[in-house]
């Protein structure tokens, strides 16, 4: 078993508490993501992962074995993981084979058996006629391919990639993300792919682990944070939304069903509560909730409409036709999700 556990994991540089007492166990085999906007300790997390910085605090295992704690440090090359950086990393004067060869020769792996190898790997990210070329020759996402197939010789049970789409154009982020999909598939082995795109994240993993300020906000399916999202700063995070705050009990005439947490029934609650209402959840209806166009942005399969109730709350929907602005419209709630009271 090769799940990669993470207990209390905690890193200081200096005064700066940067990866706080994360708890965390990655799957064997699952392709997971470390989600969160830049500086929340996502890189840091990582490279404690690979070995290149030590913990402050806490324990990382993989499978029955302890890699890290706060006396013990398993060196990088010893722990069976490959890595993959935005910025490729590869060498300038080596070929592409040589580059991705590099790994075997620092285990002494020669001749024929090593020649195979990074044809075998350089044929998976179909860069096989690339072999003989230099790295400046070949575009970004080419360069990425070559880092995937050097990480790939080396069969690691643990691929660890930071933000490795980020210096990529956007169309090419769409091909590559399927490169990785078959990547993953081809090795079986362990991601942990970081980024801050959340969409990237929920087109690639079946796991995240969303962080803010080195803390662990939620783990779960990329459907648990957006249908479940556990507080409201998961919820303005992933996905568009607006958060009302409605006076208890939720369920007005104009709220037809409310997923509540445990079992919220509102007789004895009189506080306000805030409620997340995804877009698709809104309907523009014959009557209900009196609400004014703010504005409506085309966005090809529909429009993005930004509302303001009466009082005052903002709330987005989706429609299939253009609305005016300040035009005076109903809406229908259709779904909420009851966060915690904040
Ligand atoms: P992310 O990858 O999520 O953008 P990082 O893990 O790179 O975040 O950084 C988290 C915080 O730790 C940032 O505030 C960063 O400045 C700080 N940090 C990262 N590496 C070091 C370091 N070697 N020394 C001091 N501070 C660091
Ligand atoms: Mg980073």
């Amino acid at each position: 078993m090769a799940e990669l556990k993470l207990e209390q994991l905690s890193k200081v540089f200096g005064e700066q508490s940067v990866v706080r007492n994360i708890n965390l166990t990655i799957p064997q085999g699952a392709f997971t993501a470390l989600l969160g906007p830049s500086g929340c300790g996502k890189t840091t997390t990582l490279r404690i992962l690979a070995g290149l910085e030590q913990l402050s605090d806490g324990r990382l295992w993989l499978g029955g074995k302890l890699l890290a704690d706060k006396t013990t440090h398993e060196p990088p090359e010893c722990r069976d993981m490959g890595m993959v950086f935005q910025s490729y990393a590869l060498w300038p004067h080596m070929t592409v084979a040589q580059n991705v060869g590099y790994p075997l020769k620092l285990r002494k792996i020669n001749g024929a058996i090593r020649h195979k190898r990074v044809m075998d790997a350089l044929d998976i990210v179909e860069l096989g006629s690339y072999a003989d070329r230099s790295p400046l020759e070949l575009s970004g996402g080419q360069r990425q391919r070559v880092a995937l197939a050097r990480c790939l010789v080396s069969e690691p049970k643990v691929v660890l990639l930071d933000e490795p789409l980020a210096n990529l154009d956007r169309h090419l982020r769409g091909t590559m993300e399927q490169t990785f999909r078959d990547f993953h598939r081809r090795t079986g082995a362990t991601f942990v792919y970081v980024t801050h795109d959340q969409a990237e994240a929920m087109a690639l993993a079946s796991h995240i682990a969303v962080m803010h300020k080195g803390e662990l906000m939620q783990w779960g399916s990329p459907q648990d944070l957006y249908q479940q999202p556990q507080n409201t700063w998961v919820a303005r995070f992933i996905g568009k939304g607006s958060i009302l705050s409605l006076p208890a009990p939720v369920n007005t005439p104009y709220l037809d069903s409310v997923l509540l947490h445990d079992g919220f029934t509102g007789q004895s609650c009189h506080s306000v509560q805030p409620v997340l209402v995804r877009p698709e959840h809104v309907q523009i209806a014959e009557a209900g909730l009196s609400a004014q166009v703010e504005h409506c942005i085309y966005q090809g399969e529909r429009y993005l409409v930004a509302l303001r109730l009466s009082d005052g709350q903002q709330l987005t929907a989706f429609h299939h036709l253009p609305l005016q602005q300040q035009q005076n419209i109903y809406v229908r709630m259709h779904q909420g999700w009851r966060l915690e009271a904040a």
